[in-house]
């Protein structure tokens, strides 16, 4: 693996844990030439499981665009990136679990949403609208409220 930092390609693992759900063991690196210190996760290739989209059209699995879009609604809340790898941990878990090929979009999608619910409100709503999980503006308005109340 090569330091991020300085591109050395020599490093040590200074720590070293399964991630929730044993889907990937991450390694804390420190950086022999620089000393710097990165993370690197090592996981199993999910056998590329294909999205369907609303539209119809189909696309492969891609956990680094579901993290983005997951951040996108995080942005400027205490959310952190940590938490984010391990929400998209537990989607994967689920989605392994499911234990198919072909999987619709909105799923994927809903099962984002539950965990996001619990982590932060307003990441939630920002996501929830994002994927047009309500069925009506009134629906989300009324979801709205009932965070902005607290
Ligand atoms: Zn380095």
């Amino acid at each position: 693996m090569k330091c991020p930092f300085c591109g050395s390609l020599e490093s040590k693992v200074v720590d070293k844990r399964e991630t929730e759900g044993h889907v990937a063991t991450r390694r804390r690196r420190e950086c022999l030439s620089c000393g710097k210190r990165y993370t690197t996760y090592e996981r199993l290739e999910t056998p590329s499981l294909t999205i369907i989209k609303k539209d119809g059209t189909k696309t492969l699995f891609d956990r680094p665009k579901m993290i983005a879009g997951i951040m996108n609604a995080c942005h400027k809340r205490p959310v952190t990136i940590e938490q984010v790898q391990k929400l998209a941990d537990q989607v994967e878990c689920e989605l392994n679990a499911m234990d198919a090929t072909e999987i619709e979009s909105s799923k994927i999608g809903s099962s984002v949403i539950r965990k996001l619910k619990k982590l932060d409100k307003v990441a939630y709503l920002r996501f929830a609208s994002v994927y047009k999980e309500f069925q009506d503006l009134e629906e989300f308005d009324k979801e709205l409220h009932k965070v902005l109340k607290k």
